[in-house]
């Protein structure tokens, strides 16, 4: 996002600034110029057609300026490395083995694992 940001402020040709507020780029505008969405549009579109996610992009026109916003932050903590288990799901630490009983788990690793218990 800040290498969008700056892509922009640098577009721009400092008539505006673009600000990253969380998963959003503001473009603000120096005071006395209009910023056309036609200025901003360009540098957005071929920033986002370098990227590896372009659909996670949207470009928004409001009252208050140009949005541009982006919907694929990661999650703090580096979401990829973690394996998410379904809703309602038990996982055998040894094989991976689902299962959404407990006691079908324990059945399994005794089963499938020689763990006497
Ligand atoms: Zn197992």
């Amino acid at each position: 996002m800040l290498a969008l940001a700056s892509e922009i402020s640098d577009g721009l040709d400092g008539k505006g600034v673009a600000i990253v507020k969380n998963d959003e780029i503001l473009v603000d505008q120096m005071s006395g110029s209009k910023i056309p969405v036609e200025a901003v549009k360009p540098v957005v579109e071929s920033f986002v057609a370098r990227r590896k996610d372009p659909t996670n992009y949207s470009l928004e026109v409001s009252k208050s300026g140009i949005i541009v916003h982006y919907k694929g932050l990661p999650k703090a903590g580096g979401k990829e490395t973690i394996r998410r288990l379904p809703p309602g799901f038990l996982q055998c630490s040894l094989c991976g083995f689902l299962t959404k009983d407990e006691e079908h788990l324990i059945v399994h690793i005794r089963l499938a694992h020689e763990v006497i218990r």
